[in-house]
């Protein structure tokens, strides 16, 4: 089977790092009736505190990722930070589409469009934008994962990331986490029901 060739839907949510989409997604996840089923990305970023391989990322070495990005497994992959990778394996979105779910990723936003590119029509892209880079340095000062040289190092791409917006097929502003996420639910629930 063609790999785009998919049952599901694919629901792309792209923002700068600390916007909230990784909170968003959580919300909608608990959400039954969308069927959503989360695409576990391969990274070669070490785990932070409380991530479990196979559960928030397929952690791997350099030498491992690499070897798969030449045997043609990923369906996108971006180099998000310098030396640090990031990827969308094919097997991961049949593993879901298999179960006959629709697949919800969190990837950049170069990511983001390579999907949309990829499966078209069965795919929608859904930028998450921060009130502002202030607010943005504030949620990932209060997130408390990074130091402060990753902050400023996401701080200064979100600006480069935000030109990026018009390019996807929707976009979320996430003041009110609660108000947001009913957005994004709204725009899903249309998608699934076309
Ligand atoms: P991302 O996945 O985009 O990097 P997170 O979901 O990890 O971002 O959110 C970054 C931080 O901001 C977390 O501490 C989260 O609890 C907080 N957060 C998310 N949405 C909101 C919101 N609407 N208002 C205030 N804080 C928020
Ligand atoms: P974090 O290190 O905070 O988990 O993620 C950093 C960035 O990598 C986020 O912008 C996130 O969306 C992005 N990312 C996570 N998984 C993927 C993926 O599979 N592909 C791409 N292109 N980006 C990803």
């Amino acid at each position: 089977m063609n790999t785009t060739d998919t049952t599901g839907k694919l629901f792309v949510i792209s923002a700068p790092s600390g916007t909230g989409k990784s909170t968003i997604i959580n919300e909608l996840m608990k959400c039954d009736d969308l069927q959503l089923e989360f695409s576990i990305s391969a990274t070669t970023r070490k785990p932070r505190e409380g991530e479990k391989d196979g559960v928030n990322y397929y952690f791997l070495s350099l030498d491992d990722f690499r070897q798969r990005i030449e045997q043609g497994e990923f369906a996108e992959f971006e180099e998000v930070y310098a030396g640090r990778y990031y990827g969308t394996l094919k097997s991961e979105i049949e593993r879901i589409t298999s179960m006959g779910k629709n697949v919800i990723m969190d990837v950049d936003v170069k990511g983001g469009l390579s999907v949309k590119g990829l499966y078209g029509d069965k795919a929608l892209s859904i930028f998450i934008v921060p009130p502002s880079i202030d607010c943005l340095r504030e949620r990932l000062l209060s997130r408390a994962t990074d130091n402060i040289e990753e902050i400023n190092k996401r701080v200064d791409k979100a600006a480069y990331e935000l030109t990026f917006v018009d390019k996807f097929d929707c976009c979320v502003v996430n003041d009110v986490l609660e108000t947001a996420v009913e957005e994004v639910k709204a725009i899903i629930t249309d998608f699934i029901a076309e």
